[in-house]
This record gives structure tokens, C-alpha cells and sequence, in this order.
């Protein structure tokens, strides 16, 4: 028997319960991994308050994102004892994930704990935070660097906002963070923001085109601030846009596009190839302050899981949250 955040839905309902249960819960795998570490995504509090049907297959274990330790392997590539992590691949949302001391996945979803962190720092940064640096390099791919201007982030003290901004101001960018929260600004600042402003500001509907000022975005909350952002970005800049913490919809016209020629990249972690992701691990162990990583890292226990999902989608958890499974 072992604890696991399960959730179930039935005549009456939808629930997310901590209980304990058994190892016939997990699915089909080569390998079985005992989670020391875990966390709560955007995505995982959807999942556990069921806002949003993320979850396809009940019973489930929620956690999108796991490190821990193989205790069982028929996968030629994972030894008895290996430190592993894993982000995304739908695990926590068609296959049981990582909230819960035990996880049987496959082999292919793992990666090898990224040298130079700790099971807890890679939960600590968990999917948001490779979300983040996926965002980086897209625009580094784009052709983006410091001298080129401003770089907005939105929904900066989340946790995609938060490791967006301390990796940029790390990179020598000038970065202008954007968040609802103007009395926690000091927290952006020492992460390294440059100037903080009101996300009121991107928030209304966008014309088509504005005053040009980002030479480069990363936007995590969608709707009418992705609109705004591109309206606003230089001649040639790139969009990076990862999130819809503010909606789902887009609702801009092509003149960014088609008359200053901005690229929109969209960014997936959850399917991203597996070359992309060890791009995206070797280059946080390079550019992410761990000092910083601890300054907006809560850690809580399996117990304080399902109260802290709906904090979350209420805008309440400033940076991340790192669970505490079997530590
Ligand atoms: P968090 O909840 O940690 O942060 C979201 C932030 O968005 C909040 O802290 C707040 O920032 C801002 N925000 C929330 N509601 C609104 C609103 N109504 N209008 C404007 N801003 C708002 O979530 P994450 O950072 O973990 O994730 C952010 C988004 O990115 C989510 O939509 C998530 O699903 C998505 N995501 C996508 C991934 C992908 O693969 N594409 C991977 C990871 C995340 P502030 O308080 O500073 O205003």
C-alpha cells in the first residue's frame, strides 16, 4: 500500500481524495519508480478541482511531473537505482502520474536526473519552469538577444513567469514583468525585472497594431494580453506563448504578423522530443540561479495537495511548489 492523491468521478461526482491504495491502480509499463519529489502545475490544479476536463481516464493520479528513484526495470535503458525524472508525456492526465509514492511509466518518458540539481530542484522547476526555458530557446532560435530591447513576460510571479524571469535577467535581457500582483513586485525585482507593470495594461482588447516596444515575449496567460503583446512587439520580434492563465481565446488580427512580420512561436512541453528536452535541462543547470529557484519555492507535503490546487487557480501561490512524496 502506498499514498497517492487519487481522483475519481461517479454519480456523485467529481473528487480528489488522499488515500492509500495499491499497486493495481498503475498502468502498463516497463518501469516502476519509487517518486521522491513531485509538484502542483497550472495543469495539475485544473486536474484536481476538475476546472478543466484534463484528466480522460478515473481513476487517476494526478502530477504531470515526477523525480524519484527505479525500483523495478524491463527497459534496457533503466537500471535498479537510477535517478530519473519526467515531465509531461500525458502522464497525470491518461496514465497515473506523480503524485503518489509510486509510478509505473514508460521507459522512453524518463530522462536521467539532469546533472548539477537535486530530485527536489528538478520539482522545483518541474514542468513550468522547462516550460520556461523551452520559451527561451525558442526565441534565442528566433534570432533574440540582449541588445535587441525589452523582453515582457507575463504572468510573471507564476511559476512560468517567475523562472522566465530570473533565466532572462540571468542571459543579460532587460525584462519587463508584467502581473496583477504590483505589492509582490519587489519579489520580480530581485529575481531581476528591470521594471514591473500592471497586467491591467495588457489586459483590455488590443487594437491592431500599438506603440512598438518588445523585442521579445513570454507570455504564459493568453487571451487579450497575447493580443496586446503582439500588437506592441517590435518589427521582427518573437512571441513565445505557452499559456492561457487568462483564456483560452486569441483575439487579435494578422497586422503583426503580415506588417511588422513578428513570429508567433507556440510552445509544447507535454509531447516535446526528447533532444529538445535534454537542450532544455542542460541549459537550466547552465542559466537558472538555485538561489533564486529557492526564493519563490514552497514545499508542502502530499496532504497539503488538493487545498493548494485551488489557491493556485486563484492566483494566490506566487513562484512554485515542490511536493514532498517519499523525500
Ligand atoms: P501559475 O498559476 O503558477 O501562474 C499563472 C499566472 O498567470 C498567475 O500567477 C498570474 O500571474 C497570471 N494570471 C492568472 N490569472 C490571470 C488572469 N485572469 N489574467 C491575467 N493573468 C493571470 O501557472 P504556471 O505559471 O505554472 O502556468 C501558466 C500557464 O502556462 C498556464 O495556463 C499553464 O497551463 C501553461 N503551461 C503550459 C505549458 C505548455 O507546455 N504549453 C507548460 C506549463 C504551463 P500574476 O499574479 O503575476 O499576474
Amino acid at each position: 500500500m502506498f499514498p497517492a492523491i487519487l481522483i475519481s468521478k461517479d454519480g456523485s461526482g467529481y473528487h480528489a481524495e488522499l488515500r492509500s491504495t495499491d499497486a493495481s491502480i498503475l498502468p502498463e509499463g516497463e518501469v516502476l519508480v519509487r517518486v521522491e519529489w513531485s509538484t502542483v502545475n497550472y495543469k495539475d490544479a485544473l486536474a484536481i478541482t476538475g476546472k478543466a476536463p484534463v484528466v480522460r481516464r478515473f481513476p487517476m493520479i494526478p502530477g504531470i511531473d515526477l523525480a524519484g528513484t527505479v525500483l523495478e526495470s524491463r527497459d534496457p535503458a533503466w537500471q535498479v537505482g537510477d535517478a530519473v525524472i519526467l515531465n509531461g508525456w500525458r502522464v497525470g492526465e491518461t496514465h497515473c502520474g506523480g503524485l503518489a509514492e509510486l509510478a509505473r511509466v514508460r521507459g522512453d518518458w524518463l530522462i536521467a536526473r539532469p546533472a548539477g540539481f537535486t530530485a527536489r530542484q528538478t520539482m522545483a522547476i518541474g514542468t513550468a519552469g522547462y516550460t520556461a526555458m523551452l520559451c527561451v530557446l525558442a526565441l534565442e532560435k528566433h534570432g533574440l538577444s540582449p541588445e535587441q530591447g525589452e523582453v515582457l513576460v507575463t504572468g510573471a510571479n507564476g511559476g512560468v513567469g517567475s523562472v522566465a524571469v530570473a533565466l532572462l535577467a540571468k542571459l543579460g535581457y532587460q525584462v519587463v514583468a508584467s502581473t496583477g500582483r504590483l505589492a509582490e513586485a519587489y519579489h520580480l525585482k530581485a529575481l531581476g525585472a528591470a521594471e514591473v507593470i500592471d497586467r491591467a495594461e495588457l489586459s483590455s482588447p488590443s487594437k491592431p497594431l500599438g506603440k512598438e516596444r518588445w523585442a521579445g515575449v513570454i507570455d504564459s496567460v493568453g487571451s487579450h494580453t497575447l493580443a496586446n503583446a503582439c500588437a506592441t512587439t517590435r518589427y521582427g520580434g518573437a512571441v513565445a506563448a505557452c499559456g492561457l492563465a487568462g483564456g483560452m481565446d486569441f483575439p487579435s488580427t494578422v497586422a503583426p504578423f503580415i506588417l511588422r512580420g513578428i513570429t508567433l512561436c507556440g510552445i509544447d512541453s507535454v509531447m516535446a522530443a526528447k533532444t529538445l528536452r535534454h537542450e532544455a535541462w542542460a541549459r537550466l543547470a547552465r542559466d537558472l540561479d538555485i538561489a533564486k529557484l529557492e526564493s519563490f519555492t514552497r514545499e508542502i507535503g502530499l496532504d497539503e495537495v488538493i487545498p493548494l490546487a485551488a489557491e493556485l487557480l486563484a492566483g494566490k501561490v506566487r513562484g512554485r511548489v515542490v511536493v514532498r512524496v517519499a523525500g
